[in-house]
């Protein structure tokens, strides 16, 4: 929630240099291979960066960089550690604007405003806040006894980010890593490993001692199959689909059993009742959809709407969508829309457009590409869908809103409770019993009352019931994640 932020960073222009090595150990180093995969702009479909690409070998260099490291970052005490946070924050937050530049001309993200990239040192600088949280308890509950439970990291952590917003989630989970005593080695998602490395050199900059933090670029398989398969690594966080999710959970438990945690994909549900404030909820609904081109885990991708207000809802949205502007160049001041992240993921979309076209279902707006050249896809609302359709089931991660009605209370429930996911849901009532009766009945995660996502909060705990994952993020109670418990019985 930054609208309005007084410090949303502007872009900066093209950077001298382009970092495209690998961070391992505090220094920027070639992968092994000295191979390089290629960064493609999604708006001009030109090449922006070739960087280098790790493979299983430079993962484990890094890994016994990181065990390296360990035991002297384990034994700061967790003020001083809080203090490398803090000036990693500062460095990170000068260097917004980059990040913002790189984001752009690799995976599309409008640059100016960059409220997503506003986050990125708040987060830093709320971990740090947290260095005093991470408490183990005593217990006096025998005569002989005085117990105690310890709170202690677990060592060589992965990472495993994606690319929707590529340094906010790195940030996330190297600061919780950190915080708790442990070393990292995060790799960024192949479509946007450019802001990643400029993270690292503000770790650099911040003077994070070498083999802390180790950062590398590279694909699924074979780089991010060795993170998750690595026998030195003991937790593994993964942020991504639910398939990989799947893949890592099953190479943990086939190598040493990784803690592993899963922030996965979501179809959230987003219910309008009768009585809603519709001038609150369509630019609620429409913002959710739109916003990052719907390259959003929790998007409220589909919504209910009572069928009397429908028609009334639907027009007020369309109008509302289409004042959201043509989508644009991401580096243009203004620009709230910009291309999907790539050729992949454009090409993923129009299937499922596609999709809608050949089984008939209702259009309301858009469907369509926009433009000849860049990954532009306009915002699209699909009216009527068949509940069982793959198109009401699955994640399309695209600015595309299912748009269905209902007239009864338990009926939606059961509707909005039918999917594998169980992310993030929204219900918009003026009545405060009904919003609370539906919100305890909703599986998932988080919940909002008259908002949509991208409504979170870093106190609050976030992360997915049911096939949306494993674990929580932000939040004190998201510091268990990151390390084990151990209870030690002291005889008196
Ligand atoms: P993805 O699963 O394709 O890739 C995510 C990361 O996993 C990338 O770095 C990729 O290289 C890596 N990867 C792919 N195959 C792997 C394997 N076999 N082993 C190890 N690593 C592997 O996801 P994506 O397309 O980058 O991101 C979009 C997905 O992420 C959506 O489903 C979205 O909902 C989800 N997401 C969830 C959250 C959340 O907090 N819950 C946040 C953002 C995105």
């Amino acid at each position: 929630q930054t609208n309005g932020h007084p410090n949303l960073p502007k872009p900066a222009g093209k950077p001298e240099v382009i970092e495209d090595r690998l961070f391992i150990n505090g220094e920027f180093v070639p992968s092994k291979s000295g191979k390089k995969f290629n960064v493609i702009n999604p708006t001009t479909e030109k090449l922006s960066a070739s960087v280098y690409e790790a493979d299983a070998e430079d993962v484990d260099i890094a890994v016994q960089a990181a065990k390296a490291a360990f035991p002297a970052w384990s034994e700061l005490n967790a003020l001083q550690r809080a203090h490398f946070l803090e000036r990693w924050a500062s460095a990170l937050e000068k260097a917004l604007p980059e990040i913002s530049y790189l984001d752009a001309i690799s995976m599309g993200k409008p640059a100016y405003p960059d409220q997503l990239a506003m986050m990125i040192p708040m987060i830093v600088r709320y971990l740090a806040s947290k260095a005093l949280d991470v408490l183990g308890e005593s217990s006096l509950n025998t005569a002989n006894f005085v117990n105690l439970s310890l709170r202690q990291p677990y060592g060589v952590c992965g990472a495993i980010t994606p690319w929707n917003a590529p340094s906010m989630f790195l940030a996330y989970k190297v600061s919780a890593a950190l915080i708790t005593g442990n070393t990292i080695v995060l790799k960024s998602s192949e479509k946007a490993p450019l802001s990643p490395l400029v993270a690292a050199r503000c770790a650099k900059e911040a003077g994070i001692p070498p083999g802390v933090v180790n950062i590398i670029s590279g694909f699924g398989k074979p780089c991010g199959e060795a993170i998750a398969r690595h026998m030195d690594i003991r937790k593994i966080s993964f942020t991504g689909s639910a398939a990989t999710g799947r893949a890592i959970q099953k190479a943990s438990a086939e190598s040493n059993l990784k803690s592993v945690s899963l922030e996965l994909g979501g179809k959230s549900p987003l219910i309008i009742f009768e009585d809603a404030d519709l001038s609150k909820a369509i630019p609620a609904a429409a913002m959710s959809i739109v916003m990052n081109t719907g390259q959003v885990c929790n998007a409220s991708s589909r919504v209910y709407v009572y069928a009397s207000i429908a028609e009334e809802f639907l027009e007020g949205l369309k109008a509302t969508m289409a004042l959201m502007g043509k989508s644009g160049d991401p580096l243009a001041e203004g620009t709230f829309r910009g291309p999907q992240a790539d050729k992949l993921q454009f090409d993923r979309v129009m299937a499922y457009l596609d999709l809608a076209k050949q089984s008939g279902v209702n259009i309301a707006l858009g469907g369509e590409r926009e433009g000849s050249t860049g990954y532009f896809i306009a915002p699209t609302i699909l009216s009527n869908v068949p509940e069982d359709s793959r198109l009401t089931k699955e994640e399309i991660f695209g600015p595309v809103l299912i748009v269905n009605t209902f007239e009864e209370e338990g009926d939606v429930l059961e509707k909005a409770n039918a999917s594998e996911y169980g992310l993030y849901a929204s219900v918009f009532t003026k009545d405060i019993s009904r919003a609370l009766r539906v919100a305890k009945r909703l599986e998932a995660g988080s919940v909002a009352v008259n908002s949509t996502s991208p409504t979170m909060a870093l106190d609050m705990p976030f992360g997915g019931w049911k096939g949306s994952g494993e674990g929580r993020e932000f939040s004190s109670f998201a510091l268990d994640d990151w390390t084990e418990l151990k209870s030690v019985y002291l005889a008196i």
